[in-house]
């Protein structure tokens, strides 16, 4: 079904009480956003994703270090959320989510995920580059892409990694999700939940013919923005196409790593191939069958959204710092403070002996 125009108020976070509404982004903005793209790294960094990373092997280690190390580099505060379980097939797997944020201290969180996990085939090596390694390099581009244009305030990026995603043996509640569902109990205890303001969740990305839907009508004005910006894009001449990805058109929603966050009333925009693609968990679901244009459209459209909904954000407060952070980040968040007030202090001295020598 397609949708008209949905003209609800915007509210995100788990009560659904917090309006939001994003100033848009000025056509010189997003020139700038656009032009901090490089497509280089994003293929660079799905050629190092799109190995077997089954739960457990060691391409998965390879891979979650990878993720890991790259997030550091660019001063993003990284941990894993570890635990162990008996799977099928493989018996006991210990499983990593991995969670990073570019501004820990921050009240509300923008969160964006993907799974880096590859399905275990015993038949054949599956790459899964479209499921889901496309996914988490373009996260990791928008990370290294925006370095320096993220501003630190009241609303932080957070991306989160999940591992387990995909079934060992046979799809079902038990066997499916496992890295998910443990997250989104951990933080429903630890009240983590309460401060996502919105999930933008990545999966099947990097078919040539992708399109996606307004999959959750919680969330159907969210995604009509994602269609709007695609649509400026195109107009202004950034995107150089007439292709819309985001098509406002309802669908149902495949189950994925956002359920147990919806089931706990967290907003999720899915942004899953409404049609998945041709080579679907299977052998040729690799990385030389990604499309990168396609890929680099999403990325774009998803880049102007994040900024317009972190540049928009309230200024940072330091009583956010003061409760749980280490001198070094108290004195890194003052310290535009404190040289402003000594540098007019050496002003009026400045002034002050000048006044004598008159
Ligand atoms: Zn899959």
């Amino acid at each position: 079904m397609c949708l008209g125009i949905v003209r609800d108020v915007r509210t995100v976070g788990r009560n659904g009480t917090l309006r939001y509404e994003p100033k848009e982004l000025t056509l010189e903005q997003m020139q700038l956003i656009s032009d901090l793209y490089d497509v280089g790294d994003l293929k660079k960094t799905v050629r190092k994703i799109s190995i077997e990373r089954v739960p457990g092997s060691p391409g998965h280690s390879k891979v979650r270090d990878y993720i890991r190390d790259s997030l550091v580099d660019l001063r993003w505060k990284v941990e894993f959320d570890i635990f162990t379980e008996e799977v099928p097939i493989l018996g006991s797997v210990t499983f990593h989510n991995i969670i990073a944020r570019h501004n820990p201290h921050a009240k509300r969180i923008l969160m964006l995920g993907c799974h880096y996990d590859s399905k275990y085939f015993k038949e054949f090596k599956f790459e899964g580059a479209t499921d889901s390694a496309v996914s988490c390099a373009l996260l990791l581009n928008m990370a290294r892409a925006l370095h320096g244009e993220i501003l630190r305030n009241e609303i932080g990026l957070m991306l989160v990694f999940f591992d387990g995603e995909e079934a060992i043996q046979k799809w079902s509640n038990k066997d499916s999700l496992y890295g998910a569902r443990h997250l989104a109990e951990v933080w429903e205890k630890e009240g983590i939940l309460d401060r996502i303001d919105l999930f933008l969740l990545l999966d099947l990305i990097g078919a040539k013919d992708l399109t996606f839907n307004s999959l959750i009508p919680r969330t159907h004005n969210w995604f009509q923005r994602l269609v709007q910006l695609e649509d400026q894009l195109i107009k202004t001449g950034i995107l150089k196409t007439n292709r819309t990805i985001f098509k406002f058109i309802t669908g149902s929603d495949p189950k994925d790593d956002h359920i147990p966050f919806a089931k706990r009333q967290v907003p999720v925009i899915h942004l899953i191939a409404a049609d998945y693609p041709a080579f679907w968990h299977l052998p040729e679901d690799v990385e030389e069958n990604v499309d990168y244009n396609t890929t680099e459209q999403v990325g774009l459209v998803l880049k102007m959204f994040v900024m317009e909904y972190l540049l928009s954000a309230p200024t940072f407060k330091p009583h956010y710092v003061s409760s749980n952070s280490n001198g070094a980040d108290v004195l890194k968040n003052y310290l535009p403070l404190l040289l402003g007030i000594c540098g007019l202090i050496l002003v009026l001295i400045y002034r002050k002996l000048n006044m004598y020598r008159k």
